[in-house]
């Protein structure tokens, strides 16, 4: 993604409102072995390399019953992301609409993985499937939707880029 100021081809931006209109509460921080956006893979796999998701002890009660699943949704606050661009142009040269994305850049720039949960050591989750910068701020967690959401076709062209 263009660092901030800088634009692609078709790319547009807007002046956002101040971003002050929700107050969440990080519960924690993601471990991974990234540093930089440009070494972080765009998608996270289950084969992928193991991180540690780290709550906040306050929230340790909250993990009961976690164990059970293999998988997770993971939802993290992509907080070096700039937050003002309407257009973008991924590396395919095409230019898209924001919310047609699974970009890092958006108004709120919340990211999701669904992990491999390989254990829960106090208050450390070992997982896989995760595509975060180190530090990453941990905004929730939950277990698989596929076992609580109907389930129904996913249509062959619903991939969208990132
Ligand atoms: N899997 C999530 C989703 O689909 O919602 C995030 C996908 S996003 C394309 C992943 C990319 O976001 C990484 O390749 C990296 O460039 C960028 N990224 C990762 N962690 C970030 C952070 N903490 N702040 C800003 N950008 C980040």
């Amino acid at each position: 993604m263009a660092s901030e100021q800088e634009f692609r081809a078709g790319e547009r931006a807007v002046t956002p409102p101040e971003p002050n209109d929700a107050a969440l509460t990080f519960i924690g921080r993601i471990r991974t072995p990234w540093m930089s956006k440009k070494e972080t893979p765009r998608q996270g796999r289950l084969d992928g390399p193991e991180c540690q998701i780290e709550i906040l002890p306050l929230w340790l009660p909250a993990l009961q019953g976690l164990e059970a699943y293999e998988f997770v949704e993971v939802l993290y606050w992509l907080h070096l992301s700039r937050r003002d661009l309407v257009l973008q142009s991924p590396k395919d040269g095409t230019v898209r609409g924001t919310f047609a994305m699974r970009s890092p850049v958006r108004p709120n720039p919340i990211g999701t993985s669904k992990v491999r949960l390989l254990g829960i050591e106090g208050n450390i989750l070992r997982v896989q499937g995760l595509d975060c910068l180190d530090g990453t701020p941990l905004i929730d967690l939950k277990p698989d939707r596929c076992r609580f959401s109907p389930l129904g076709d996913v249509p062959d062209n619903a991939q969208s880029p990132d």
